[in-house]
């Protein structure tokens, strides 16, 4: 006999599994009110204790990717694959990555986010170029992608509203760090972007959602089961978010970077992120055998210029100002102030939660959904990690047009500034990958 929505509360309550048709029958009762908010709020506080099985996170993930449109881009020839990087804090490898892999010959339709809290958003750093769209509809992406290789894009009402409605309940229960939660929700949102693989980053550290690698690991572990067993090829790597990504963390400014890397400049950093994620993309795509392979390729394609040119073809065809990628100073900032080091000493650690809280705090992000942001604010790391530094020499610019003793004093006090004979080795980007 069928349980009723009641009992299948009580089942997870007690430890017991759900079928992936109560799962399903679960997610429709919810979009049709037949499931009421506190109803599914107390199904939400007890997976967050006692979990969810493989079977039943597949379930989760494919009835939340069901309740709205799997996008078709069956026209476009070849394997498509998207990236998605759990956030973190001057992350814009999206920006030039999409653009790079597309010229590579492997399709990216990428559906991205907005800034919450300290972490950016790519749909605000894109915002960034006068004109640039990133509310087209499901049949201009997937024309843009077939022509242009990749389009950039936020999720639509059409794009699972059932991780949307379940998104908000979560946030005001206290169940958003829940990994079969947060894998269904994630997975949930890719898979409508009608791709073949995905490419997982999976941030690690103080900036990071995901603050030690063991978390890091075993959410990168479900995150590739779950879309494995949902017939996508999924791999995750899991990068270093202790130290904000490049020099840039905002907006106009983190684009300007992005595109400084297709223009074969920009910090090594940042490239070696692209590069490596990149490398995973085109292998998934079919078009490298290798990682060693993969990387030629991508190197290539920023040499010869095609991937600029991919950029700058998407950027037009989303509306934008398509001479920011051969003038990256055309995306205005706000006037700077310098961050003058205290002491002498090498560059130890640079705090990415309170760089991120920092730009927040000027305006370059929001704290809740409905802020509106200013593009030109940010802040630019002049010293990175390792750098040698005197009293009275740069640590960091802030782009403000509202500069004060107590913000210069909160990005100084982000530095770990010590006396040593020699520079702090340099920490790995790259702490782990899984696969399936
Ligand atoms: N990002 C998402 O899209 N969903 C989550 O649950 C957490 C992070």
């Amino acid at each position: 006999m069928q349980r009723t929505l009641v009992e299948l509360i009580a089942a997870k309550r007690d430890g017991l599994s759900l079928s992936p048709d109560e799962i399903g029958r679960i997610v429709s009762s919810f979009l049709a009110g037949e499931l009421a908010d506190y109803q599914m709020s107390a199904l939400l506080m007890a997976i967050y204790f006692r979990g969810l099985g493989e079977a039943e996170t597949v379930a989760l993930t494919q009835a939340m990717l069901h309740s709205g449109t799997v996008i078709d881009l069956s026209a476009v020839p070849g394997a498509k694959i998207d990236k998605h990087s759990t956030g973190g804090v001057g992350d814009k490898v999206s920006l030039c990555l999409a653009p790079l892999v597309a010229a590579c010959g492997v399709p990216v339709p990428m559906v991205s986010g907005r800034g919450l809290g300290h972490t950016g958003g790519t749909l605000d750093k894109l915002e960034a170029i006068p004109g640039f769209r990133t509310d087209l509809d499901v049949k201009d992406f997937a024309r843009i992608v077939g022509d242009v290789g990749t389009c950039m894009i936020g999720q639509t009402s059409e794009i699972a509203p059932a991780d949307k409605r379940i998104y908000a309940l979560r946030d005001v229960t206290a169940t958003v760090e829940c990994i079969p939660l947060i894998v269904a929700s994630i997975l949930s949102k890719k898979l409508a972007e009608g791709i073949d693989g995905l490419v997982l980053d999976v941030k690690v550290g103080r900036g990071a959602f995901m603050k030690d690698l063991s978390r890091a690991r075993e959410l990168a572990s479900a995150l590739v089961r779950t879309g494995t067993g949902a017939g996508k090829k999924v791999v995750a790597v899991m990068t270093d978010m202790s130290a904000p990504l490049g020099h840039a963390v905002g907006n106009a400014i983190e684009t300007r970077e992005a595109i400084e890397i297709l223009r074969g400049g920009g910090p090594k950093d940042l490239l070696e992120c692209t590069l490596v994620l990149g490398a995973e993309m085109l292998v998934l795509g079919g078009k490298a055998k290798d990682a060693a392979a993969a990387r030629a390729t991508l190197l290539g394609a920023i040499q010869s210029g095609e991937a600029l040119a991919v950029l700058r073809r998407m950027v037009a065809a989303q509306g934008g100002d398509a001479r920011v990628v051969d003038d990256p100073s055309r995306l205005l900032l706000a006037p700077s102030t310098v961050v003058l080091a205290d002491r002498a000493g090498f560059v130890t650690g640079i705090d990415a939660l309170e760089i991120g809280l920092a730009a927040v705090a000027m305006g370059a992000g929001r704290t809740r959904v409905d802020q509106r942001i200013d593009p030109s604010i940010g802040i630019s790391v002049d010293a990175v990690r390792g750098t040698r530094v005197a009293v009275g020499e740069p640590l960091a610019r802030l782009y403000t047009n509202a500069p004060s003793p107590a913000l210069e004093a909160r990005v100084r006090a982000a530095f770990t500034v010590e006396e040593g004979r020699e520079p702090p080795a340099p920490g790995p980007l790259v702490l782990g990958r899984v696969e399936a």
